[in-house]
């Protein structure tokens, strides 16, 4: 159903092409959030936790979830700082459970283990990526979260319990992140800023 409806959208709105296929759920005017992902996500290997990796760049995985029969994403952002679109921020991409209404997604091209440090490219392009989708939608800096913070079920491996979602990460620099925004938001106070932007 997805898929179908993403194929029809792709050869009426942009012919055939890289497009083509992008997941794509229902229309929607409202965003108020936005969920950062990592790649890379944990399972149980042998009575042991393991992470799947994150092998490759973002090129990859914008066509693993363009063709996904039911996972989507907004953007996929590379270690290396380049970022790519697939399902349009006007439409609901399915990518956090009982989230996906309201909110745009975001995968890192990361292991997301808390052990890979997040490099520098990487976080500016989610900064400015942040910043660009703050222009046009007012989300507020409390509701930019990891997908650990708005998933929170567990899974059980060798007698322990572990959260099922832990992206981004024990390291990911959200103060990093949420200051660059805060400062952001300062400048944008300015007096000589025109009213008609959006003053969250
Ligand atoms: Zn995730």
């Amino acid at each position: 159903m997805l898929v179908a409806t993403g194929l029809v959208l792709a050869g009426v709105l942009a012919g055939p092409g890289p497009a083509e296929g992008t997941t794509s759920g229902p229309e929607r005017e409202i965003v108020d959030s936005i969920i950062v992902h990592t790649i890379g996500g944990p399972s149980c290997g042998g009575g042991k936790l393991v992470f799947s990796g994150a092998p490759g760049d973002a090129q990859r995985w914008k066509n693993f979830f363009d063709r996904h029969p039911f996972l989507g994403i907004h953007y996929v952002v590379d270690r290396d700082g380049v970022v790519l679109a697939s399902t349009p921020e006007d439409r609901v991409a399915n990518h956090a459970l009982n989230n996906n209404a309201t909110s745009i997604g975001i995968e890192l091209v990361h292991e997301g283990d808390g052990i890979e440090p997040f490099g520098q490219p990487q976080i500016d392009a989610l900064i400015g990526l942040l910043k660009s989708i703050r222009a046009r939608y007012a989300v507020p800096i409390e509701n930019i979260k990891g997908h650990s913070d708005v998933d929170v079920r567990t899974f059980a491996c060798g007698g322990r319990l572990y959260p099922t979602k832990m992206d981004p990460g024990a390291n990911f620099p959200w103060a990093r992140v949420r200051a660059a925004l805060r400062n952001e938001r300062a400048r944008s106070a300015k007096p000589a800023r025109p009213p008609q932007h959006h003053a969250w």
